[in-house]
This record gives C-alpha cells, structure tokens and sequence, in this order.
C-alpha cells in the first residue's frame, strides 16, 4: 500500500513538475502558439488497475481569470533547431497565483494562515466527498450550497464528512472557457465584479464544516468559493481560519462517484505564496472495489 501511494505520487510529481521546469522537452514547445483546448487531453487514463481523470483546466490565453487580474501569459522564447541540429524550445509564463484551477492557501483571507508552500501533503490528498448540486445550480447562478446539502450526501453514504477532501460539483465547469456563461459577465475591471454570477458554498455552510465536520479541503468548479455575489468572502475567511485550503476552477467531476474516488491536488510549491496554479486528478475507485461497495448493506 505504502509502495504503491509512493509511486502513486511520484509519478504525479513527475506530471506536475515537467511542463514547469523543462525547457529541452520537445513535447512543450509544439503548440506554443495556439490555446490548447483540447478535449483528448482530459479523457481518463489507465494507471495500474485505476482511471485517474484530470480535473485541471489547460492554462492558456482562455484560462479565466477574476476580471481585475490579467490572463495567462505564455512568452516564447526559444523555438527550433540549434546550430549544433537538435531541436530546442522554451518559454516564460506569466500568471497571477489565483485564476485557472488554483489553490487557495490559508493565508489568502487570514494574516496568520499557512502560505501554499506550507500546507502538509495530507490535506491535499484523500477521499473525494461529491456533492451533486448541479440541478440546484441550473435554476438558480447565485446558489449558495447548504448545510443540507452536505448533509444529503451523509444520509447518502451513512458517513460524516470527516477526513475528506469536500468537492461541490455545480456543473459549471461544463460552460469553461465561456466567461460570460463561467461568470456571469464577459466584462473586465473593478466594475464588472459586481455583475459577477456563480454558484458558492454558504458562509453558514463553512462553519458547519468547520465547527462540527474535520475536512482535508474543499474545491469546487466555479472562479470563488464565496459566489458571485458575495461582498465580504466569509466562506473564505471561516475556511481559511480553520487552516481549510480551498480549489477553484476545478474541471469536470461527473466521471467521479459521491465517494470512494481518491483526489490528488498539488499546487505549485511557491514560497510564501497565498495560492498557486494547482494540478488536480482523481483516482477513479477499482471495479473491485466499487462492486466491493455495492454489497455493503
Ligand atoms: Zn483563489
């Protein structure tokens, strides 16, 4: 078990770290030019016995950002064969820590939260807990997700949302890149944050969790984990009191079951940092285990 959630976050590491630091690579100078939005990148993969699906968006010229914040910026600098006949490609990024699929560190909405570089392993991997409020979310784009809707999924699995990462599935990740679908508004600067529109989870709801459950983390797949609407971000701050990260953006989840899928979300390791662009998968359960789980009574 021990060896294989090794290797498990090796090569995991090894996904994460390549597109970042390798310049030689031949495989990350060829689409420099154009966004990528390609739909084959995010169909689930076969690792060992498991489907491992990718919940990260493509950070590109599309990628959402808050419309006070600039977009991604890719810089080529480098692209062709060298005077020596081998082919050389880099570039430079530019990005501000919280747009695309983020993390949110402690420290972004408390003075003495953890910064992204200090928040332990543990709570960035573990169990998915799924909460399905897409039909809520369809009705209504200022939905704020419940205490009653965490606690559906308790009477659900006959468990407490102790120990787990917490994943609101909106549905919203199905209109990424559309802004003005994602967000409420295509408009940029100050002014267009009033118009913003989007699901998030009820400030009641963050201290539910917090006071009475003991989760790992929490994400969810629209730009905030306050919606749209809110002035004063008190998901955050009551998250981020209890030391609670938060992912935004997060792609797609409906391939994920309520429970028994084991996420994997490793932000880049930025020194002091109130966020980061974060690599997110989920490990799909085993048909054994998931015909294990049916029998259960
Ligand atoms: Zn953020």
């Amino acid at each position: 078990m021990l060896n294989s959630l090794r290797s498990m976050v090796c090569i995991i590491a090894t996904l994460v770290l390549l597109p970042l630091c390798c310049g030689a690579d031949p495989d990350t100078g060829i689409a420099r030019s154009e966004p990528r939005n390609d739909k084959t990148a995010n169909q689930p993969v076969n690792v060992t016995r498991q489907q491992v699906v990718d919940l990260s968006h493509t950070f590109d010229k599309q990628t959402i950002y808050w419309p006070t914040e600039n977009g991604f910026r890719l810089i080529p600098e480098k692209a062709g064969i060298t005077e020596k006949g081998y082919y050389y490609s880099s570039n430079r990024f530019m990005a501000a820590e919280h747009g695309g699929t983020h993390l949110d560190a402690p420290v972004h909405f408390n003075e003495k939260g953890k910064s992204v570089d200090r928040l332990p392993l543990q709570q960035l991997m573990g169990e998915a807990a799924v909460i399905d409020v897409t039909a809520a979310c369809r009705q209504d784009p200022d939905y704020q997700i419940s205490v009653a809707d965490l606690r559906a999924w308790e009477e659900k699995t006959g468990r407490q949302l102790v120990d787990v990462i917490v994943l609101l599935n909106t549905g919203y990740a199905k209109y990424w890149p559309d802004r003005k679908k994602y967000l409420g508004t295509d408009q940029l600067g100050p002014e267009a944050v009033a118009e913003l529109h989007f699901p998030g989870l009820d400030p009641e709801a963050a201290r539910w969790l917090t006071e009475h459950r003991a989760i790992k983390a929490i994400g969810l797949d629209t730009a905030s984990i306050d919606y749209g609407q809110s002035t004063r971000f008190q998901s955050h701050v009551t998250l981020f009191k209890h030391q609670i990260p938060a992912f935004e953006n997060v792609a797609d989840m409906s391939r994920l079951p309520i429970s028994g899928s084991t996420v994997i979300a490793l932000p880049m390791k930025i020194g002091g940092g109130s966020g980061g662009p974060l690599r997110i998968v989920a490990w799909l359960p085993s048909e054994d285990a998931t015909s294990g789980s049916r029998k259960e009574p």
